[in-house]
């Protein structure tokens, strides 16, 4: 089995190892949470100081037009585009995702006005299948149907995470979106566990959503961003109809009428100071060799398989290709293990009923941490660290 010193060793050659130095990890701490929130950019706090201060502190109203707060939506979606598969002027940031899915989902449903299934996977992240059963509700006449059933028949769109949030499984992106077109359906991919994590491609899908705040490292509450295909912007249609996405916001008029392009998927007024923590973010992304990250990230998951797998069940795919950059581990009394590992300055978390999730951000893990969280997991569980009774309390956020 790999030792300590190999993985020291590892990390030297790491191509990646300078990144690590890009953010603030505290002390003790090994964060395994990266999928979750991932973690502070050194220069994010720079910058976020310097919008508040100069910008709104100094250019007060005039940082509209000054900073560049007016056109943050649509500039910062042309930097996000490169790391989806998408070019300029396809992809806009704000809202949160759960907003960016109801938009999708209802531009989709009104481009097929002629069908009336939802093809929804019940696996999915709990907002995803939320959102489409309020907008079922709404329109009334819908039938969701779940994924797992495997038919896109008759389906007016199919919305998929492309890695799962719970297990790390991921999906076969080009052959489910030729799936969906070939039925007629329109695709719209979830990419909060994908993007920042591997290489995305999502250029032959018609919608794509994601959040910033997990492998991207914007901060918690960072704005969402929505892509839609060019084949459909002079056509889609967003029904959140709000004055950011009007075609002359500043002239105040009466009636709606959309603003060309991906601008009329703008809603309201954009997320400037969580922005400024996105920009800061997307400045590291712009130099990072994708696939060298999809080759860390596999190396990363593989070596935890190999030093956890005799413990516990694993739940991800054993196949790396086949897999996120997540392992997940299930124990029936994850929970209080959970906070036994926390307790050990190892960071996962916990997914109901019995889920541990390890997340590796291929950015600032090392080989070493993989390691050392390894050895921490095989102490808890040999010495049945967990049951004191202090782990059983659940906190509100798990
Ligand atoms: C994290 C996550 C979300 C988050 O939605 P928000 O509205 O940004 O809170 C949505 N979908 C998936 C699959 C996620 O993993």
């Amino acid at each position: 089995m790999i030792d300590r010193d190999r993985c020291l060793a590892l990390d030297a050659a790491d191509p990646l190892r300078a990144f690590r130095e890009e953010f603030v990890l505290p002390e003790g701490v090994i964060y395994l949470v990266g999928n979750s929130l991932g973690a502070l950019p050194r220069r994010a706090a720079d910058r976020v100081r310097r919008a508040v201060e100069q910008e709104w502190g100094g250019q007060l109203v005039g940082g509209w037009n000054q900073a560049g707060w007016y056109d943050q939506p649509l500039a910062l979606g042309d930097r996000i585009a490169p790391l989806i598969g998408a070019g300029p002027g396809e992809v806009v940031v704000g809202n949160s995702t759960s907003i960016a899915i109801y938009q999708a989902v209802a531009a989709a449903l009104r481009l097929r006005p002629d069908r009336r299934v939802i093809v929804s996977d019940a696996r999915n992240f709990p907002t995803d299948h939320y959102v489409v059963q309020g907008l079922a509700g709404l329109l009334g006449g819908y039938e969701i149907r779940d994924a797992a059933e495997g038919r896109f028949d008759d389906a007016a769109v199919v919305l998929l995470s492309e890695v799962d949030y719970r297990t790390g499984a991921r999906a076969d992106v080009p052959a489910v979106t030729a799936r969906a077109h070939e039925a007629g359906a329109l695709m719209v991919w979830d990419l909060c566990h994908s993007v920042g994590a591997m290489p995305v491609d999502v250029s032959a899908a018609d919608f794509a959503v994601g959040c910033t705040y997990k492998y991207l490292n914007a901060g918690p509450g960072a704005p969402a961003f929505l892509y839609v295909s060019p084949r459909h912007h002079a056509t889609a249609e967003n029904v959140l109809q709000g004055w950011h996405g009007h075609a002359a916001p500043f002239a105040f008029e009466t009636g709606y009428r959309p603003a060309e392009g991906i601008r009329r998927f703008a809603v309201g007024t954009p997320h400037v100071l969580s922005s400024a923590a996105l920009d800061a973010a997307l400045e590291i992304w712009e130099r990072v060799p994708m696939d060298l990250l999809r080759a860390k990230s596999m190396a990363l998951t593989s070596l935890f398989v190999d030093l956890v797998g005799d413990l516990l069940e694993l739940v991800s795919p054993a196949d790396a290709e086949a897999r996120g950059s997540q392992v997940s581990l299930r124990h029936p009394d994850g929970y209080p293990v959970m906070r036994a590992l926390i307790d050990r300055g190892v960071h996962g978390d916990f997914r109901a009923p019995d889920i541990l999730r390890f997340g590796f951000a291929p950015l600032y893990i090392r080989y070493v941490d993989v390691h050392d969280a390894a050895a921490t997991l095989r102490e808890v569980l040999d010495k049945e660290l967990w049951r004191d009774e202090r782990y059983a309390q659940r906190l509100a956020v798990t």
